[in-house]
C-alpha cells in the first residue's frame, strides 16, 4: 500500500505539489493522468525519494519513507521503477541486466539471481533473449526486459511512468500484456500513462491530477465516462 499525507514539492520557487494526499491499496493499480506539468512524474519520484518532497509524509507498506534516516537503497529495493526510456545498461546482457542489482543490492548468490531473472524473463515473454545486448531489442522488447529486471527485486510496489509513450504504436501492446498480467497477479501498481483503455480495464482507480493537485479521482470508468469537475472535463475531451 502506498499512503500520501499533504505533500508539498517546490523545485526553488516554482511549486509543483500542493497537498498531495491519497492512497493506493495493496494489491490494487492506481492510474494518473493529467496535462503536461501537472506533477505527475514528480509525485511518482517523492514515492521513492528520487525527488525530495518539501514537506508532507509518504509511507509504503506503513514505513515511512520520507523519514530522513531511511536507508535508501533499501527502499528503492522494495519499489520497483519503469521509466519512459528504459534505461537498461547497454553495455551488460539482458540476463546480466536482470542479475547485477540483485547480486549487488539483494546479496543474491549467482545462481540464485540467474534462477530469478531466468523466471521473470519468462514471465514477460523473452526467455530467449538472455544473451541479447538492449541495442538489439525492440523498443517495447527493452521495456519488458525492464520490467523483469525491476520484477526481480521481488518489489513490495511498481511505479510506472509513462511505460510506453516512447514506443511505436504496434509494440505498445506487448507491454500493457505483460503489465495486465501483473495486476491480476496482485502487484500494488501506480501508473503515470496516456492508455486510457488500459486504465479503464485494468486500473481500480483514476487520479486526474492538474496543476500539482489532484482534481478529481474514482471509479475509471465514472472519471472517463461522467468527470465531475470542468478541468477534467476539458482534459479528457482533449484526449479522448
Ligand atoms: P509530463 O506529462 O510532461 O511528463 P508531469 O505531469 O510529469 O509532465 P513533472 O515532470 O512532474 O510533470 O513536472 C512538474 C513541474 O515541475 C514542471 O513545471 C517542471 O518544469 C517542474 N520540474 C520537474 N522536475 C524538475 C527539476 N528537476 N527541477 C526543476 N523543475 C522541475
Ligand atoms: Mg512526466
Amino acid at each position: 500500500a502506498i499512503d500520501v499525507q499533504q505533500l508539498h514539492k517546490y523545485f526553488g520557487d516554482n511549486q509543483v505539489l500542493t497537498g498531495i494526499d491519497f492512497h493506493v491499496d495493496r494489491g490494487t493499480v492506481v492510474c494518473v493522468i493529467g496535462p503536461s506539468g501537472s506533477g505527475k512524474s514528480t509525485l511518482l519520484r517523492c514515492i521513492n525519494r528520487l525527488e525530495e518532497p518539501t514537506s508532507g509524509k509518504v509511507f509504503v507498506e506503513g514505513v515511512e519513507v520520507t523519514d530522513p534516516d531511511i536507508d535508501l537503497d533499501a527502499l528503492r529495493a522494495r519499489i520497483g521503477m519503469v521509466f519512459q526510456q528504459f534505461n537498461l545498461f547497454p553495455h551488460l546482457s539482458v540476463l546480466d541486466n536482470l542479475t547485477v542489482a540483485q547480486t549487488k543490492v539483494k546479496k543474491r548468490k549467482k545462481d540464485e539471481a540467474v534462477e530469478v531473472a531466468r523466471r521473470n524473463l519468462e514471465k514477460v515473454g523473452l526467455a530467449e533473449r538472455e544473451d541479447s545486448y538492449p541495442a538489439h531489442l525492440s523498443g517495447g522488447q527493452q521495456q519488458r526486459i525492464a520490467i523483469a529486471r525491476a520484477l526481480s527485486m521481488d518489489p513490495d510496489l511498481m511505479l510506472f511512468d509513462e511505460p510506453t509513450s516512447a514506443l511505436d504504436p504496434e509494440l505498445v501492446g506487448d507491454v500493457l500484456g505483460v503489465m495486465k498480467d501483473l495486476a491480476s497477479e496482485g502487484m500494488t501498481m501506480m501508473v503515470v500513462t496516456h492508455e486510457m483503455g488500459f486504465a479503464r480495464e485494468v486500473g481500480h482507480k483514476l487520479v486526474f491530477m492538474d496543476g500539482g493537485v489532484i482534481v478529481e479521482e474514482g471509479d475509471p470508468r465514472t472519471v472517463l465516462g461522467d468527470p465531475q469537475e470542468e478541468r477534467t472535463q476539458s482534459f479528457l475531451s482533449k484526449v479522448l
